[in-house]
């Protein structure tokens, strides 16, 4: 298992807070994970989980124009299945300009607290074995049981490690077993440029 390090607790907001690497960043065995789970699924390229924008992938770092990372739910069915520390996990892929997040038309914000989500703190061109949008909880929503909606935790508190958001919990009001803080993107996130102009005639 990899233990991360621990989360900078910053009073003064969120701005300074990133997400930290976990240390195996830019490591032959991680490149060849993914190297090795893309080509049983024959693909030579991902799509951006956010814009859908097909992207190559290379045999050496930076793997890919954007961040790899392994959610435990399928955010989408370009999303491939990976054993990970015996885990069942789904390779994922954000690029670049999503992850900055500059462009208008590529900024997603929270539905529920409206936050922007930023992921311009993330490492480019490797992998990050937990759920990058569940790591960085914005609201109270999504501290929520996926199945009865009642708090799993204080909105104030926060779990020590990034990737502790991406591990099962039990609901104690239903009991109901899952990665409660992975939430569907689009149930979470909408568009900030939501407004599409009518086709003119
Ligand atoms: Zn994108
Ligand atoms: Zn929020
Ligand atoms: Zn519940």
């Amino acid at each position: 298992m990899l233990i991360g390090h621990h989360l900078r607790v910053d009073s003064g907001g969120n701005s300074g807070v990133g997400i930290e690497d976990e240390g195996n960043h830019g490591n032959d065995e991680t490149r060849l994970f993914i190297l090795s789970s893309l080509a049983q699924s024959q693909m030579s390229r991902v799509a951006c989980i956010l814009c859908e924008e097909p992207l190559l992938v290379f045999d050496r770092y930076p793997l890919v124009d954007g961040s790899f990372f392994l959610s435990p739910k399928q955010h989408s069915s370009g999303c491939i299945e990976v054993k990970y520390e015996g885990r069942t996990l789904y390779l994922t892929c954000v690029c670049m300009s999503c992850l900055d997040g500059t462009s208008s038309s590529r900024a997603i914000n929270c539905r529920f607290c409206k936050e922007p989500w930023d992921g311009s703190s993330l490492v480019l061109g490797t992998m990050y074995a937990y759920d990058i949008f569940a790591a960085m909880p914005c609201c109270a929503e999504r501290f929520k049981c996926n199945n009865c909606f009642k708090m799993l935790m204080h909105p104030q508190q926060r779990l020590s490690f990034y990737s502790d958001y991406s591990h099962g919990v039990t609901c104690p009001y239903c009991n109901t077993q899952d990665t409660h803080f992975v939430k569907p993107l689009t149930f979470c996130y909408a568009k900030t440029t939501a407004t599409r102009l009518p086709t003119l005639a």
